[in-house]
């Protein structure tokens, strides 16, 4: 159960990524996440990632690598893993292929989820986040019970700075120069299976679920 999650920022990734983890028994692992957590901690890594992140830009490969080999060590992923955010390049695809070919067992099969660009603009236009519990909300479509507050820990909700318009273009834009390329890569191995990203949170999950067990 090694899967890659390729989508648009807002395509709905995170949401699947977690689920897929769940009903799997497998970690999920999410670059976005780990990039955040070290932003949040100061460390060297996060220092550096923080004005990229913010401006909607990609945290050089060279770096990302290094994380992804370090965690690909991890012995929790001996059944595999869901990876949200990961590999948003070429060259981050064929360094994780190598890593995985050097660590043995299977290849990874890469879900894309497919989303039109409107409708993305407006998913993460009205996207909050708890920045204690990493919880995700959507103003319209799945509001916290009590307005800004996260409903598992309580916490102030805020709109993650990435999430703020300019960012958002950006982002779509290192998207389709960058990340649209590794769906190519993959299609080229016959290890790619796109989905319809529209729908409910069920529904989504049904076809990925129906597309990985045909
Ligand atoms: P995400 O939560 O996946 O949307 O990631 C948030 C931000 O972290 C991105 O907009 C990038 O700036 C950075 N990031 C996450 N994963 C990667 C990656 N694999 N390569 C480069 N930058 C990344």
């Amino acid at each position: 159960m090694r899967i890659i999650l390729l989508g648009a920022p807002g395509s709905g990734k995170g949401t699947q990524a977690k689920r897929m983890a769940d009903r799997f028994g497998v970690p999920h692992i999410s670059t976005g996440d780990i990039l955040r957590a070290a932003v949040r901690e100061g460390t060297e890594l996060g220092n550096k990632a923080a004005p990229i992140m913010a401006s909607g830009g990609l945290v050089p490969d060279d770096l990302m690598i290094g994380i992804i080999r370090e965690r690909m060590q991890g012995a929790d992923i001996a059944a595999g893993f869901i990876l949200d955010g990961f590999p948003r390049t070429v060259e981050q695809a064929e360094k994780l292929d190598a890593i995985l070919a050097g660590n043995g067992g299977e290849p990874a099969r890469v879900v894309a989820l497919l989303v039109p660009d409107d409708v993305i603009i407006r998913r993460l236009g009205g996207r909050r986040s708890c920045p204690e519990c990493g919880a995700v909300y959507h103003v319209e479509s799945t509001p916290p019970k009590k307005e800004g507050m996260c409903d598992r820990c309580g916490a102030g909700l805020v709109e993650r700075r990435d999430d703020k318009e300019e960012a958002i273009r950006a982002r779509l834009e290192a998207y389709s120069a960058q990340t649209m390329p590794v769906a190519g890569h993959y299609a080229n191995k016959g290890a790619l299976y796109e989905i319809d990203g529209l729908g409910s949170v069920d529904e989504i999950f049904e076809r990925i679920e129906t597309a990985l067990t045909r």
